[in-house]
Parts: C-alpha cells; structure tokens; sequence
C-alpha cells in the first residue's frame, strides 16, 4: 500500500483569495472513539484548524463539509441486516457497506470542537438522500445530483481547491475528482488527510483514479501565504 505523504507532487503555492481549502467531514464518528473511526484522524485536526485560520486570513475561501445521514440510511450495515465494511453493490451505495454514522443531529455528526466554525465561509452537508450516499462534496454518487458547491465555489471565483481531511480514500478521493472535472485545478493536502484502508487495495485505487483524473498532491508545509 502506498503511503500517501510519498505522493507530492505540486511543488509550492502561495495561498491567494482565488483558492479555496475544503475540510472534509472532520465529524466525531470518523475520529477515533467514533463509530466509524479512521486511524490518526485526531492527529490531524490541529493542522486543518491552522491552515482554517491561514486561508481564511488571507482571503481565500473556507468550506466544511459534513456527512449528514437520515437514520436507517442505505448506506448502513444495519439496514440491510449485514455487517460493516460488507460489500455491496448497488446504485448510489458502496463498494462496503458502513457503521451507522452521522446520524442528523447526533453528536457523532458534529465538526470537531477544536476547528474553528468561525473560520468558515460555508458548510455543505450531504448524504442526507436515504437511498443515495454522497462521498463527493460536489456530487452525490448517482454521480448527477450536484450539492450545489461548484457553483458556490466558482461565483466565489475559486480557481483552484486545496482538498483535506477524512477519509483520503473516499470523500477526499471523489472531493478532488469531482472539484477537478467541475474545472477546479485541485489538489490534496497529504499531510492533513488520512484513509480508511478499507477494501485493502482502496488507497491505491485512490490514488490511480486521482491522478487519471489530474489531481495533484502536496504536504501543508509546501503552502506559502
Ligand atoms: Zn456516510
């Protein structure tokens, strides 16, 4: 499995009101003592409320987004009367199946306390069709149904999106691939992002599909501001 801080490939940039940092779904449940926990996920929030803070300070846009389930999502093991990490198959849902997680209005759902919400132009929330899961920020995963941020971003006049967050394999992966055929330049910030690892190829595969799809990867030491 590759390790994604061997990635790099963008070099440095200098952080301009033309950028735009997507913070993806920093919620308790994807953080370890969550329901669905990623491994580090804790380790990385004090980077992404840093680099909140930076981007916002020098006029760049901020956005966070939040998985947002209905309960007895389809997305959910329990729903189907099977286990977590399961496969499934079926339109709008899988390659697995997950724990009950990001149930509307739960504490599991809410943004880590310690980002700071005031740095933060716009939250979008997605997931929240019970039949359809969403791991894209700008797409839900019958892959047409738009959440609205491309044309946020773009009457922003947001040329290039810096991508962080939970979980690189997932809704980091389908954040940057869809930012980057919305006409986005996008880019992952390595160091503030880590996997789930699950099916065990998910990296990998990951990393293959962005790159296809002209994604680019940088540490956040390589920003400038
Ligand atoms: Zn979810």
């Amino acid at each position: 499995m590759t390790q994604i801080h061997t990635i790099n490939n963008y070099g440095t940039a200098t952080i301009t009101r033309h950028d735009a940092l997507l913070v993806i779904d920093m919620q308790y449940d994807f953080i370890p003592g969550g329901s669905l926990p990623v491994a580090g996920g804790d380790t990385i929030v004090k980077p992404i409320a840093h680099l909140m803070e930076q981007f916002f300070a020098h006029g760049a846009t901020v956005v966070c987004t939040q998985d947002w389930h209905p309960k007895g999502h389809r997305s959910f093991a329990s729903t189907h009367g099977k286990n977590p990490y399961d496969p499934i198959h079926e339109p709008g849902i899988g390659p697995v199946l997950w724990p009950d997680h990001c149930v509307i209005g739960t504490k599991g759902a809410s943004l880590h306390e310690e980002l700071p919400a005031h740095f933060c132009h716009a939250i979008v929330r997605k997931g929240y069709t019970i039949n359809i899961d969403s791991y894209s920020a700008f797409l839900e995963n019958d892959k047409k149904t738009a959440t609205g941020l491309s044309g946020y971003l773009s009457n922003r006049g947001i040329k290039r999106i810096f991508v962080c967050g939970l979980a690189f394999d997932y809704c980091v992966h389908f954040s940057a691939v869809d930012g980057a055929r919305a006409g986005f330049e996008a880019v992952v910030i390595t160091d503030c992002s880590k996997a789930v690892n699950s099916p065990a190829t998910s990296v990998d595969d990951a990393i293959t599909d962005m790159e296809a799809h002209n994604v680019r990867f940088c540490a956040s030491a390589d920003l400038s501001f």
